[in-house]
């Protein structure tokens, strides 16, 4: 990818300290590494923004800037696949563009598809480097570059044709183009208008100031007289009384020998496919090449999808499905092909993921451990001042069964923020104990570790279990000991963070590993707990997550795992209220606090930011922490809690809240994972707006945790349209899920499609957010087919299907499958 051109040494300087940084967060094997400033993903962030303006691939930046907003909530393989997008950027931008030097006889041995470009007629250096930069790198990845849409030209519309509402693509010449800055100083406009020989187009793009860059090369790409191909969705413009295309999207056509009516290859063909280009490349060139591709190679490729799956789901066959995805007879055919692409596609990754599954299942030793008839979970059940809820006592039973099978247990408790996972956390550590094994509970944060240890301590410590805490603060002396009771068997329980997966912690017994919040760690991480088994037996493995993802990437992201659901909360909650206020109506959420510290309640001051360094608008929560404590509630206890105090003030801070010591908790996002203190009732979020959905719903959790009403106050700084929608949500809903799908039918899949490309094998036919019923029946095909065949039968009757697999991530099934 060479997207600008000689860099300045300000910018050569930024891709250095971005590599350096990067070095760092490998080498502590992406836990998202804190610095002196700050965490890594934030680092990367502002690295990014520094140089946005410099490169001249629009879109690179932003997709990397998306993923590094979610990084914190990305799995391992999300986030070594981002790392490495990362770097191959920062490479591809310092690296002058080298001349590829591979000799044909390299790949005279290598299989048909993957042969290199200059083995495609027609392919000289010059395309090969274009094609390059698109990501194509052999003789396959040409035949699949789909087209992002065709050309029908039977049935093209004309403008005068077209109806509001509609998503339209058709052909006409730009007849104007201009820009200028709107009002407010703060955002530009750049406007095109259209004609064809029925009627006239406008369509308009807004930038930011800092955009001013990609404006100008925009509209550099687009002269008044070009003839393009844009398709978008028809609003009606009233100002030029002409339909409007809403975010249009425009491609330059080229008909180099003023070949207006395209034939290409097979004479009939009506429908042209349209290529995502690159600069320098045409169309037509693209076309050819991929024509010439398909004319020497297409047949010598063997088909991955097995002829049986081939029938059962009525797919082309692939030798078919290159021809048609290129230049199909009509639309119907298209789609045809891209179908087929799309589940073999999701076929493979879910293959991938049943491979691991059954390598685990089937290759390793678990315990087969029961429930005694008058143990330790039968006296916990009785001193239980709750019954569990349905959901509890089911998954709990999910656990028991899993326990109690000889295979060993990989399951994930998926429920929402206070639905009660902890009780069924120490439930499961405890079969293991009654057992004669310890446990393990591990959490990512030391407050959420500290809490977990006091709770289990408070609850287990009367049926005679010894546990421990294992932080990194830690002292050395205490520590020793720690580590030596738990090798020495005499700790029943060890609570921890990441302390728990260093080296020197052995374990006398170890059978059960609880991990909270999984998704905070990465696969790694669980993996190093749960390989502390003893001899090669595992420990069996529960982890925990409340974040709510969409049902279809959970079936990839969690795709290797049983799981269970708490879908209901404890009884006698009621939902927490939820009101978004302005920034001038903050006076009434102080208010609410006052009335519920009045009634012995407590509450949460939740800022993003610790610092002013970020922008200006952000309310610093240390500088907030003074004005509140000095001016709007002087005569109450105020506490301050962020990430850069010392351990030993973070535990008194957060201890003195749990104590009800303080009455309200001015903080940073630390306390957004796991923080119960069932006392406090209002939780008040300022500049609600930088805040994703889940985050909010995270945060809000920290609420409504006990019988007490509670209540959320949302304060939006900067509040327009799209905030509001979005913060609205809030207040209508408090179910984790709802709020998920909400934001993803906000933001389009578009933002989930980062996370699909830096983690999730890359995609091009089918979605991960959309394609649900195609997902769900190659999940089907790909577990029922590993179930069948196993490791032995996969490899020797679909040697094709097995080397695709084997190509396509041999590090993450290796990473996983390891186990
Ligand atoms: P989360 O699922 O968010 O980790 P917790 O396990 O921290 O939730 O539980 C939230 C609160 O609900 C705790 O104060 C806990 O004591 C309480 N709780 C859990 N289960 C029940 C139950 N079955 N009935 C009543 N209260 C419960
Ligand atoms: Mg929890």
């Amino acid at each position: 990818m060479r997207t600008t051109s000689i860099l300045s040494p300000e910018v050569h300087a930024v891709f250095e300290t971005l590599l350096k940084g990067i070095d760092v967060e490998k080498k502590h094997r992406f836990i998202n590494v804190q610095g002196k400033e700050r965490r890594f993903d934030a680092f990367v962030r502002l690295q990014l923004k520094l140089v946005i303006k410099h490169v001249l691939d629009e879109d690179a930046i932003p997709k990397l800037l998306m993923q590094f907003q979610r990084y914190d909530m990305m799995d391992l393989p999300l986030r070594m696949h981002a790392v490495d997008a990362l770097e191959h950027f920062c490479h591809a931008m310092l690296k002058p563009p080298t001349k590829k030097t591979a000799t044909v006889d390299d790949d005279e041995n290598l299989p048909a598809g993957q042969q290199s470009l200059a083995k495609i007629k027609g392919i000289g250096p010059k395309l090969e480097a274009m094609l390059r930069s698109l990501g194509l790198s052999t003789v396959e990845d040409v035949l699949r570059y789909a087209p992002r849409q065709y050309i029908d030209y039977q049935q093209r519309k004309k403008l005068a044709d077209v109806m509001e509402g509609e998503y339209v693509s058709l052909i006409a010449t730009i007849k104007r183009v201009e820009s200028h800055d709107l009002k407010s100083g703060k955002l530009s406009v750049l406007r095109f208008l259209f004609q064809d020989d029925s009627g006239k187009a406008s369509s308009q793009r807004f930038f930011s100031t800092r955009q001013r860059a990609m404006l100008e090369s925009v509209k550099s790409k687009f002269p008044k007289g070009t003839e393009v191909l844009i398709s978008g969705k028809v609003k009606w413009d009233s100002f030029n009384h002409c339909p409007q295309l809403d975010n249009a999207e425009m491609q330059t056509l080229s008909y180099e020998d003023g070949d207006e009516s395209p034939m290409l290859g097979h004479g009939a063909t009506t429908v042209l496919p349209v290529y995502p280009l690159t600069q320098g490349l045409n169309l037509k060139s693209l076309r050819r090449c991929i024509q010439n591709a398909l004319d020497t190679f297409s047949a010598e490729i063997p088909d991955a999808l097995p002829e049986a799956i081939r029938q059962e789901q009525r797919l082309m066959g692939v030798h078919e499905a290159f021809h048609s995805l290129h230049f199909p007879m009509n639309l119907a055919v298209a789609e045809k092909a891209k179908h087929r692409f799309g589940f073999e596609e999701l076929f493979l990754l879910q293959l991938r993921l049943a491979l691991m599954r059954y390598t685990y299942k089937h290759e390793i030793q678990g315990q087969s451990i029961h429930v005694k008839p008058d143990g330790l979970v039968h006296q916990f059940l009785e001193g239980l001042p709750y019954q569990l809820t349905k959901a509890q006592a089911r998954s709990f039973q999910e656990v028991c069964d899993d326990l109690s099978s000889p295979l060993p247990m990989n399951r994930l408790l998926h429920g929402d923020v206070g639905s009660g996972k902890t009780v069924v956390a120490m439930l499961t550590l405890l079969v293991a104990i009654e057992n004669g094994f310890q446990g393990a509970f591990m959490a990512p944060t030391e407050i959420l570790a500290e809490q977990h240890y006091q709770g289990c301590v408070e609850m287990l410590a009367p049926l005679g279990i010894k546990t421990a805490l294992l932080v990194g603060k830690l002292g050395a002396k205490a520590k020793r000991e720690v580590l030596q009771s738990l090798a020495n068997g005499q700790i029943h329980l060890v609570v921890g963070t990441h302390a728990l997966i260093q080296k020197s912690v052995e374990f006398h017994r170890l059978g059960v590993v609880v991990v909270d919040e999984q998704h905070r760690f990465g696969v790694k991480q669980r993996l190093a707990l749960r390989n502390k088994g003893v001899d090669d037996q595992m420990p069996e493995l529960l982890s925990m997550t409340a974040t709510p993802i969409p049902r279809t990437l959970a079936m990839t992201m969690h795709g290797d795992l049983d799981v269970s659901v708490l879908d209901e909360l404890p009884p006698g909650r009621s939902p927490i209220l939820t009101r978004l206020l302005s920034n001038s109506h903050r006076k009434e959420a102080y208010d609410l606090i006052e009335t519920q510290l009045v009634y012995g309640r407590q509450a949460y001051i939740v800022f993003p930011l610790i610092d002013e360094s970020e922008s200006l608008s952000a309310k610093a929560a240390s500088a907030e922490y003074e004005r509140l404590r000095t001016e709007v509630f002087q005569h109450r206890r105020v506490g301050l809690m962020h990430g850069k105090l010392k351990a030993e003030e973070k535990d008194a801070v957060m201890h003195a809240f749990v104590q009800g010591e303080l009455d309200i908790l001015v903080s940073t996002t630390v306390v957004e994972v796991g923080v119960n203190v069932p006392n406090a009732s209002v939780m008040l979020i300022e500049n609600a707006e930088r805040f994703g959905l889940a985050q909010l719903h995270q945060l809000r959790g920290r609420v409504g945790r006990a019988e007490h009403q509670s209540y959320c106050v949302l304060i939006a700084q900067q509040k327009n349209e799209e905030t509001t929608k979005r913060l609205e949500i809030m207040e209508e809903t408090s179910n984790g899920f709802v709020i998920a799908e909400h934001d993803l039918a906000i933001r389009g899949p578009g933002d989930y499609v980062g996370l699909r490309q830096s983690g999730l094998p890359e995609l091009q036919f089918a979605n991960l957010v959309d394609d649900y019923e195609l997902l769900a029946q190659a999940r089907q095909t790909a577990f029922e087919w590993m179930e069948r065949l196993g490791v032995d039968g996969l490899q020797q009757e679909h040697p094709i299907l097995w080397e695709k697999l084997r190509r396509g991530s041999s590090e993450e099934v290796k990473l996983l499958s390891s186990g």
